[in-house]
This record gives C-alpha cells, structure tokens and sequence, in this order.
C-alpha cells in the first residue's frame, strides 16, 4: 500500500510531503503519455488539464502510525494536477500558438477557483519545470499544479515581508518595486498589464520575474485582457531564454499566488523564472552554501546579466516577427 502523508519538520517549521508510491513511476518512457491518442489524453483538445497519475499528495491518502513526539503527522491530502499545452510533442512557451498560451493562463486561473473549493487545499502552486537537467521526465511540453495541504514556507516567509512593508510604510511592496524599477535598467520588457524584470536581488543566473501592474492576490482574479497580456509576458521570457545561448534553455517558472484560505490583501501576485546556466557551457549548482545556509552567491552584477537578456529579447522579437508574430508591449532598452 502506498502511503501520502506530510511530516512536520520541527528544525524548519515546514512541511515535508512524503509518498512512497512514486519511486516507481516511469522514467523517460517510451511511448509519450501526452500526446494525443494516449490513454489519458484521447483526441480533440489543445491544452488540457489532467490529473498526475504518480501524484504525491492525494484525495484519499493513507499515513503511517503515531508520529515521534518532536513531530506530527497528517494525511499528505492534495491533488497533482498536469496541463499540457499543446498537441505537438516538442517544443516550449514559444512555440504553441499563442491562442494556447491564452487558454493555458486561463486554466491556470480556473485550476485555483477550482481548487480553492475544497476544504483541505490552502495552497495552489502552479509550475513549469523544463529540460533534463532540471529533472523533467517527460519531453512532452507542460505544466503542473499542485494543490497543498499547507502554505509552503517559502511563500509564509514572501506573505510575512509584504504585511510586514505594508504595516510600515502603508503600501504594497510589490507595487513600490514596479513604480521604482518601471523606467530602470532592470526591467527588459513590460505591456499595459505587466513588467518583466531581472530582479535587483536575483539569485539565479538570469532570474526574472513578471511582476502585474495591478494589485491582486490570485491567478483566478486575472481579467479577460490581463490574460493576454500575461500570455504575451511569458512569450517574451520564454523566447528570450531560447534566444540566449542558442540552445532551449532549462528553466523553472514558478507561479507565486496567496494562500487559497484566509484573507491576504497584502500579497501581490507574481511569476518567478530561475535558470541555472551560467554561461552556454556553465552551470551554478545549488550546493552547501546555497542549500545547507539558504544564501546563494551571484557571480556576475545582475545589470551585466539584464544586457545578455535584452539582447537576446532583440533575436527572439525577431523570429516571433517571421512566425507572424507581433509584440503589443515594448521592448526597453
Ligand atoms: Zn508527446
Ligand atoms: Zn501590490
Ligand atoms: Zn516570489
């Protein structure tokens, strides 16, 4: 029987999921589970949303006996969700239609109101994880979306800075950093709707962030023309990166919403994207001083970075323009 709990991390104050039903999932398959015709997915779609079939948190999780007293346990209660994005077997963000970009934002939003619903999800995290090296399993370009049992601390820590800004200088500080950084050399690309940045505090070599305008919580309370405007967002960061060193660059993107429970008019929606090469042939690893301490080391100024990427935006714009493609946002320089 295979088991989905969650055990408390009493040095961390976190929550560690544990399933032991998925070390024997497939790797690298044969035959690809995505693409239409697959058992799952059957015919006539071009971005669907399914359940994971080796999910770690689950509807009717089974736990293990009574817990050491320094911890405590609780049944691992969640869903996995996957969101393919198009038909087509290859490819990235930058290469479906943008039409699919449009409906995969979409369903992002849905995905949470969704799962807002049910009482046990207090946290819905949407993500994107592509290329070998960053662990993918599948070719096949898509998304998931885990919905927790808990607040992950990563976002208990972003919730607690955000009151805490606001409680001292009566606004929001995800606001503040896009009137600051709006006209600086930061910012690589923004529309009516959203800025793209390379962060001031970026950890990842070509870190970026998309930061909207508007101050909202949630990926369901995007608007109609909020959703365009995000799809063309991540067009830009997407066909940037595969323009950066001439090669699909491995990326993760990481969707930061509130809480699903509870009431967080401080926190201020964002899209987080980390990379991991250094250069065309160098990686930074995450090792002791960034997993042991939590305190990662940028070995380049971040602006000297931000040049690379406005420059590589510059190629990209150019074959989203020989793809038909025309940007409504504008480039900075
Ligand atoms: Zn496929
Ligand atoms: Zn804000
Ligand atoms: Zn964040």
């Amino acid at each position: 029987m295979s088991v989905n709990e969650i055990r408390w991390h009493p040095l961390l104050g976190t929550w560690v999921i544990v399933a032991s039903g998925r070390a024997t999932r497939p790797w690298r398959d044969a035959t690809c589970p995505f693409c239409p015709g697959a058992p799952e997915t059957g015919y006539g779609w071009d971005v669907i949303s399914l359940d994971n079939r080796y999910p770690s948190l689950s509807t009717s999780p089974s736990v293990t006996s009574t817990p050491p007293s320094f911890s405590k346990l609780e049944p691992g209660y969640g869903r996995c969700k996957v969101v393919i994005e198009t038909t087509e077997h290859e490819g990235d963000l930058d290469t479906i239609p943008f039409q699919n970009l449009v409906k995969y934002v979409d369903i992002l939003g849905r995905e949470t109101a969704e799962l807002a619903e049910d009482p046990g999800i207090k946290y819905v995290a949407p993500f994107r994880n592509k290329g070998e090296l960053i662990g993918v399993s599948i070719h096949h370009p898509h998304s998931q979306i885990y919905a927790l049992p808990f607040i992950p601390l990563r976002i208990e820590r972003e919730l607690a800075s955000m009151e805490g800004y606001y409680k001292d200088k009566g606004s929001c500080l995800v606001c503040d950093i896009v009137k600051e950084e709006e006209l600086g050399e930061r910012v690589i690309y923004r529309n009516r709707d959203f800025i793209l940045i390379l962060p001031y505090y970026a950890q990842w070599p070509h870190e970026c962030h998309i930061y909207p305008r508007r101050h909202f919580q949630l990926l369901s309370q995007l608007t109609d023309g909020e959703k365009e405007s995000l799809s063309e967002t991540l067009l830009v960061a997407v066909s940037m990166y595969n323009s950066l060193f001439n090669f699909s660059l491995p990326y993760m993107m990481v969707t930061h919403q509130a809480p699903v429970k509870g009431h967080y008019p401080h926190y201020h929606l964002h899209i987080e994207f980390y990379t991991i090469h250094r250069y065309a042939d160098k990686l930074k690893y995450a090792a002791g001083i960034e997993w042991g301490y939590w305190a990662f080391t940028y070995d380049e100024l971040p602006e000297n970075r931000v040049k690379e990427l406005k420059e590589a935006l510059k190629r990209a714009v150019n074959r989203l323009k020989e793809r038909g493609y025309n940007l409504r946002g504008e480039l900075i320089p």
